[in-house]
């Protein structure tokens, strides 16, 4: 079983930005102003950015 991973329903996302300044370790990238992505080689799966999404669009998953 891995890890759990941040994932972003990227079709709601507003793109706000809040996900990426709450996490702590960078990994979340906003993609032509459209939508966050999160780089799996940086994530440690801590939640903060979930707490942190006004729009409630990003879920912990576990990621094979
Ligand atoms: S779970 Fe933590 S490390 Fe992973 S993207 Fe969210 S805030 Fe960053
Ligand atoms: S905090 Fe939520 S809505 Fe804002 S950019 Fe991140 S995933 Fe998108």
């Amino acid at each position: 079983m891995g890890r759990k991973k941040a994932v972003v329903l990227q079709e709601l996302c507003v793109a706000c930005g809040c996900c990426a300044k709450a996490c702590p370790k960078d990994a979340i990238n906003i993609i032509n102003g459209i939508y966050a992505d999160v780089d799996y080689s940086k994530c440690i799966g801590c939640g903060f950015c979930v707490k942190a999404c006004p729009a409630s669009v990003i879920k912990m998953e576990v990621l094979s």
